[in-house]
């Protein structure tokens, strides 16, 4: 094994876009899969966690990693095929993902529109199987490849057996901590087909032709208009799923809430907006100390600055409790937690 440039007691704060203040005991920015695979070696020989790091817009700290964070930071993108309907690209994990999709519509591969400015990396989309404004990316991933944690080997995954679900994946299940993402394969689409579903992206896009760069700018427009930019205000995004009921529950919460917003799923169940219900429970534009819920979008909680893990998930717990108890239905944390 060379010699791996791993820090000691390095602070993660500007690492984690809550802006959380936690130091790792031991941190690796791997540039290589072969860093990747000497880290994780490092980690196994010493009995030491591993806490896989990417663009860090999606976790929450509880507090110091005792541990190594492996810090994922492979770059390069490749062609790798093309047929009339699809071009299939070869893009490593540390690519940041909205460069990734400008860089697409400029070429002319489309499908990523509506994921515009979506923080963090390519290599952790598959994870939270990223969606917003009717796209998931699950429709453009052809296969992940992953270094098998204990094994050391890497091993191609297909879509099937990614599991994924909605911002749900194998990755947050069964293998939550036993692989490194290190390539996503896509299959983008030659023809731009717009996906305007969502109401907010047709009335952004106004009158203009639609192009896939004018659905990425009014995607981008609204995304600046309504959620905090984390160099501003440090947040996680939705900190919450959507919840998925049964038709019972939606029958008998539409006949306390007529004006609720709930949208149909597969096999009679529906989706309710986590974010009304936090409103509706009168959460939005909460602050407690140095958290709080966003003024604009009451999915969205926030670090005003100074705030722990445990300021952050406390004030979760509280919400999701009062939604729980107002409209009988669970909350889920969306972010990973450590
Ligand atoms: P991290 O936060 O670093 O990691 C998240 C999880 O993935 C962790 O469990 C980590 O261990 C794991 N992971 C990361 N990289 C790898 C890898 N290479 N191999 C294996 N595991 C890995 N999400 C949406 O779905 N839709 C949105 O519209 C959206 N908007 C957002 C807006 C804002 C302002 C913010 C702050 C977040 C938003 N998110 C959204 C959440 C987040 O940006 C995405 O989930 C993103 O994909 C996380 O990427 P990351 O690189 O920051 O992952
Ligand atoms: P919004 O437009 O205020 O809508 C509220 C919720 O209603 C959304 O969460 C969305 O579910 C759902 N919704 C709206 N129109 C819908 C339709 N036509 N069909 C099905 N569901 C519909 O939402 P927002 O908070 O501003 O977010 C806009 C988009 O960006 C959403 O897709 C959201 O998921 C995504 N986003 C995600 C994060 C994150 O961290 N995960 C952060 C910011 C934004 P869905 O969430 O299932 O789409």
């Amino acid at each position: 094994m060379s010699e791996l440039p791993i820090q000691r007691d390095v602070s993660l704060k500007a690492l984690n876009t809550l802006a959380l203040e936690a130091q790792a005991a031991h941190y690796l920015r791997a540039e290589t899969v072969a860093q990747l695979r000497d880290g994780l070696d490092w980690a196994r020989a010493r009995a030491l966690p591993v806490l896989v790091l990417g663009g860090g817009s999606n976790i929450i700290l509880r507090g110091d990693w005792p541990g190594l964070v492996l810090h994922v930071a492979l770059r390069g993108m490749v062609e790798c095929g093309r047929d009339s309907e699809h071009c299939w690209l070869d893009v490593a994990a540390g690519e940041p993902w909205h460069p990734f999709v400008r860089g697409r519509i400029d070429q002319g591969h489309f499908g990523v529109e509506n994921l515009a400015l979506i923080p963090g990396t390519v290599g952790a989309a598959p994870v939270q199987n990223i969606g917003a404004y009717g796209v998931e990316v699950k429709s453009l991933i052809k296969e992940v490849e992953i270094l098998d944690r204990a094994s050391g080997e890497l091993r191609v995954l297909n879509a099937a057996d990614c599991a994924f679900g909605y911002r749900d994946s194998v990755f947050k299940g069964a293998l939550r901590d036993h692989c490194v993402i290190t390539r996503v394969r896509f299959a983008l689409d030659r023809q731009f087909s717009p996906q305007l579903d969502y109401g907010p992206v047709r009335q952004a896009l106004g009158e203009g032709p639609v192009t896939a760069l004018a659905v990425a700018e009014a995607v981008e427009r609204i995304r600046r208009a309504k959620l905090p930019d984390p160099a501003q205000l440090p947040n996680a995004g939705s900190f919450f799923k959507n919840p998925v009921v049964d038709a019972a529950c939606l029958e008998a919460l539409l006949g306390q809430y007529p004006a609720m917003p709930h949208y149909p799923q597969a096999n009679g169940r529906s989706k309710l907006a986590a974010g009304w219900l936090i409103e509706q429970a009168g959460w939005k534009g909460y602050r407690h100390g140095a958290v709080g819920v966003h003024s604009e979008q009451a999915l969205v909680l926030v670090n005003h600055g100074g705030a722990t893990g445990a300021d952050v998930l406390a004030l979760a717990a509280s919400i999701r409790d009062d939604v729980a108890h107002k409209f009988g239905v669970e909350l889920e944390i969306e972010p990973q937690v450590y």
